[in-house]
């Protein structure tokens, strides 16, 4: 592909802009000034420098962000600020959008892709990748309300109970809740359900995508393409 076209299929603005930058030297393959738009280059495993900044070359973009509290999952936000203004300029002008929603106030691992396809298919009901939320409750759970989030609830909107797909209390205040769908303020709904109020949310994990190895909240990295596979 040729350099200018990898840095606009990456976001890097429009064709004038992008060989732009390749020809102010601003651009960097392997340790060497890239300075003609028109290079060949394989995009497979590419990498490469804008600003100083290093980049992978990515297809179809797909990231794991760790949202902080204070973002809405939206692209018109009404009161916060969009989890997207977390991202980069390229990534944004990609139209990178959330798969699936956290609330405002919801912390932890949520996906972005430019992929229409993947959002469908990582969202529709038939798709169970558990997703593992660990809730601070208002009131002592209890292990009454463990066997009844087991056993399904029934929310307002819906008379098919929903059930947690694991549910265990990890202190007197605080649950881990692992969910194979994801209705509207699903957790929220539920601990309500069975008489206690979720006074703080955070997610996890998606399938085998876990924080343990980072990026620090606000900050995102790129999903692998196995652990996208692992996704699927
Ligand atoms: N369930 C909720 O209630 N809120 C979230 O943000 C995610 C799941």
């Amino acid at each position: 592909m040729r350099l200018a076209q990898v840095l606009f299929t990456q976001g890097f603005g429009t064709r004038r802009v992008c060989a732009g930058l390749i020809a102010g030297g601003l651009v960097a393959l392997h340790g060497r000034t890239a300075d003609d738009p028109d290079e060949d280059v394989a995009t497979e495993g590419l990498v490469f420098t804008v600003q100083g900044r290093t980049w992978e070359f990515h297809e179809s973009a797909l990231v794991l962000l760790n949202k902080p509290a204070g973002y809405e999952c939206s692209q018109k936000p009404k009161h916060h600020p969009s989890v997207l203004s977390l991202l980069p300029a390229p990534l944004r002008t990609r139209g990178l959008q959330p798969v699936g929603r956290l609330d405002e106030d919801t912390t932890g691992v949520l996906l972005l892709t430019d992929d229409g396809a993947l959002i469908h298919r990582l969202t529709s009901p038939k798709h169970h990748v558990p997703k593992v939320y660990e809730v601070t409750a208002k009131h002592p759970v209890d292990a009454r309300q463990v066997e009844r989030l087991l056993a399904g609830v029934v929310l307002d909107d819906d008379p098919k109970p929903v059930q947690a797909a694991a549910c265990v209390a990890t202190g007197e205040h605080t649950l881990q809740l692992t969910l194979t769908e994801g209705k509207y303020h699903q957790v929220k709904r539920m601990l309500a359900a069975v008489g206690n109020r979720c006074e703080g949310l955070h997610r996890s994990a998606i399938g085998e995508l876990t924080l343990a190895d980072g990026p620090p909240a606000g900050l995102w990295r790129w999903v692998s393409a196995a652990e996208r596979a692992a996704l699927l």
